[in-house]
């Protein structure tokens, strides 16, 4: 029944040489299928189709050399580091290796034949190759025929098994029988990129020597063009099916009739500002419609999404429905659980709570208060979608922060809300703090209503961002003790990117542990994702009540985490996370009366798009300013893997580089959907996944 069989229904084990290890590190960067594998795209491309001779090279180029190693030996310099020469009838360049192994020093013996790959930098003895990949050249094998891809990488899956996998991958494609389904008839491809999709990734795995490399790093060459059309064609379609679907149901016309709404508006120690009460009116239409609502409200870390909701639930409540809001996390739904409480509550409502932590008997009291329609807004987790819960008449549905997951999928989550009769859907609502320029916003979300909160409360003091090397460590823990003497708290985030969430969780105990041993005074306390949701949530409320002044924490703490008096936070290894993490993650602190720091600890050395990016970072306050810059420094494809910004989950497509594509899908998506109906839903599970 499987309507996509061939290469997506091969597992990567059928590879030689996959075995459950590598499954497993390979499903990390979400490849399961040899079709996945046939989608992880180049990064960028190596040209080493040659040999330059190394007294021509030149600063900042990308090249192959090879020759004689003369010496190899540790350097104590600032930072100890291994190195070594390598000689070639034309002159001599230095490999420097910060990161090395027993087995590769012996490898990097005086008399050994290398051939070298990398960048090349002035270095402190001359032109030095950094890391560079390396290969013994003593039975001089022939150079390469092709482009040498370089693909997304993660730790213990390096390049040169990535690519002896894809080579077994592209056999498979070019074989008879094994194919690979295409779902978009070359027809309905725009001109210059009607070819197959085959071809197409051919293509982008083995360019040949003559492809034009700067192309195909800018993700412009048109076979990659072929890909992200057929992929913003799929997501275009995704959004089509999701409002056909909704379009197919009627809602409960909610009105608004100002009175509880006026109630709490008057009630708020603050007036909304004007972006709020525009998305409010935004949102307020929707639900007066007899049609099910479907809008994405998109607002900037402390843009105050929270009272937003707040509001639009009492218009559904005032209309005798229910609302419901659901956080993704047991502490984030906590924390609307107490907002919802003191908000409403004076109103004389009453407000369910319900997540995993609640059971037995406070759980059945939970559920019939939700099913006779006493508790007018229910508050909770994924656990208010089990089966045996009902509602007495749900009439919104609200998703909090979702950038951890696709929009989409969440957009056609609403079975739960389906009437009795399942003929009316309640309306719904997802809330993101993903922030995307408006214009890229209004083009890929075309199918879609979407409310964008695109201003701050006043009187926010902006969060000063300092980037400081690793080097000056103790000056940053000085910083601290400083800090915590003067009453306020701070975070210290570990943001390692290692082999498991295990090892992760480790280096955060072992940095709170080296914290603890130069910092005896404080009290400290460590959160991280291995822990259970219970155990996390009592940390971080006895960190939020002052028990404790400073928090280590893995990336946990991304999420709605409020904490008014912590007013420092310090990332380690910021340039491995993407810009709107670092973004999110910063805006846990700043939201207080005092001033608040941020702290971004980078480990030397830096590159220089690691440096632009942490640049932006200090200078830039702004969600969608971040966004922005993140979206011009990010190559194509590397977005995949990663989803560092959720919404833009596009493995291949780029909004800003592709936005006249996108407008290239609107009629193919039309003809697809009448002329090749049955084509619609692989193509979409294609390049979305399931649902
Ligand atoms: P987010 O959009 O990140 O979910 P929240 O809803 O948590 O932001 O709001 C952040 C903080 O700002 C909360 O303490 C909230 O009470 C406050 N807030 C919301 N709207 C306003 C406003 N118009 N003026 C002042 N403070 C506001
Ligand atoms: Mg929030």
């Amino acid at each position: 029944m499987n309507p996509a069989p061939g290469l997506a229904d091969q597992s990567v084990t059928t590879l030689k040489g996959v075995g459950p290890g590598l499954r497993d590190r390979l499903a990390r960067l979400g490849i399961h299928s040899v079709q996945d594998l046939l989608f992880h795209l180049p990064l960028r491309y190596q040209d080493r189709t040659r040999i330059t001779p190394i007294g021509q090279v030149r600063q900042g180029q990308d090249v192959m050399v090879e020759g004689e190693l003369v010496s190899a030996a540790v350097d104590l310099g600032r930072r100890r580091s291994l190195f070594c020469r390598l000689r070639d009838e034309s002159g001599m360049i230095g490999l420097r290796f910060y990161y090395f192994s027993a087995a590769q020093r012996k490898r990097l013996r005086p008399g050994a034949r290398l051939r070298c790959h990398g960048e090349i930098r002035p270095g402190r003895s001359g032109y030095e190759i950094y890391h560079p990949e390396y290969q013994d050249a003593s039975d001089r094998q022939p150079v390469e025929d092709r482009l040498t891809p370089i693909y997304p990488a993660t730790e213990g899956l390096q390049q040169t098994r990535l690519r002896t996998l894809m080579k077994q991958a592209l056999e498979r494609l070019s074989r008879q029988g094994d194919t690979l389904q295409e779902w978009l008839p070359e027809a309905l491809c725009p001109p210059g990129l009607n070819f197959s999709l085959t071809r197409a990734l051919q293509y982008v795995h083995q360019p040949p020597v003559d492809a034009r490399i700067e192309l195909l790093e800018q993700g412009r060459h048109p076979s990659q063009q072929r890909l992200a059309f057929e992929e913003l064609l799929a997501h275009r379609l995704s959004m089509r099916r999701i409002r056909q679907q909704a379009r197919q149901f009627s809602a409960v016309a909610l009105p608004s009739r100002n009175r509880l709404t006026r109630q709490l508006l008057d009630h708020l120690p603050f007036p909304l500002t004007a972006a709020q009460q525009r998305v409010l009116h935004e949102i307020s239409r929707d639900l007066a419609e007899p049609v099910p609502g479907l809008r994405l409200l998109q607002g900037d870390v402390g843009s105050g999404k929270t009272v937003v909701a707040a509001l639009a639930a009492l218009q559904v409540v005032e209309n005798d429905h229910q609302a419901v809001i659901m956080a993704p996390t047991e502490l984030l739904a906590e924390q609307h659980f107490i907002s919802f409480s003191e908000w409403l509550t004076p109103l004389g409502l009453q407000v369910g709570w319900l997540s995993g932590r609640v059971k037995g008997r406070r759980r059945d009291q939970q559920l019939s208060l939700i099913a006779n329609g006493s508790a007018q807004v229910v508050v909770g987790t994924h656990a208010l979608f089990q089966d045996d819960v009902q509602f007495h008449r749900l009439g919104l549905v609200i998703i909090d922060e979702q950038h951890r997951f696709g929009v989409h999928q969440r957009l056609a989550l609403r079975e739960k809300g389906a009437t009795t009769d399942n003929r009316r859907l309640p309306h719904q609502l997802v809330m993101t703090a993903t922030p995307i320029p408006r214009t890229l916003a209004m083009s890929a979300y075309a199918d879609l209503e979407v409310s964008v909160i695109d201003e701050l409360p006043p009187g926010r003091t902006p969060v000063n961002t300092v980037v400081i090397s690793n080097e000056r460590r103790e000056q940053v823990i000085d910083r601290i003790r400083d800090t915590c003497r003067r009453g306020s708290q701070v975070y210290w985030v570990c943001t390692l990117i290692e082999d498991s969430e295990a090892v992760q969780c480790q280096a955060a105990e072992a940095t709170a542990e080296q914290l603890s041993a130069l910092l005896p005074e404080l009290r400290i306390a460590l959160v991280h994702g291995r822990m259970k949701p219970a155990d996390k949530t009592r940390v971080m409320e006895a960190f939020k009540s002052g028990e404790f002044q400073l928090l280590v924490a893995t990336t946990v703490i991304e999420v709605g985490v409020d904490v008014p008096n912590a007013s420092v936070m310090i990332i380690e290894n910021p340039e491995r996370l993407g810009l709107a993490q670092l973004h999110q993650l910063r805006g846990r602190v700043g939201r207080g009366s005092r001033a608040s720091h941020c702290i971004l600890l980078y480990q030397t050395p830096l590159s220089e798009v690691g440096r632009e990016r942490l640049m932006i970072m200090r200078d830039s306050n702004d969600g969608f300013h971040i966004a922005e810059e993140d979206l011009r420094l990010r190559g194509p494809g590397q977005v995949l893997g990663t989803r560092q910004t959720g919404l833009m989950d596009f493995r291949v497509a780029d909004l800003e580089r592709d936005g006249e594509l996108l407008a290239l899908t609107l009629t193919p998506a039309d003809r697809l959907l009448h002329e090749h109906p049955r084509h619609v839903d692989p193509l979409i599970r294609r390049w979305l996944g399931e649902r």
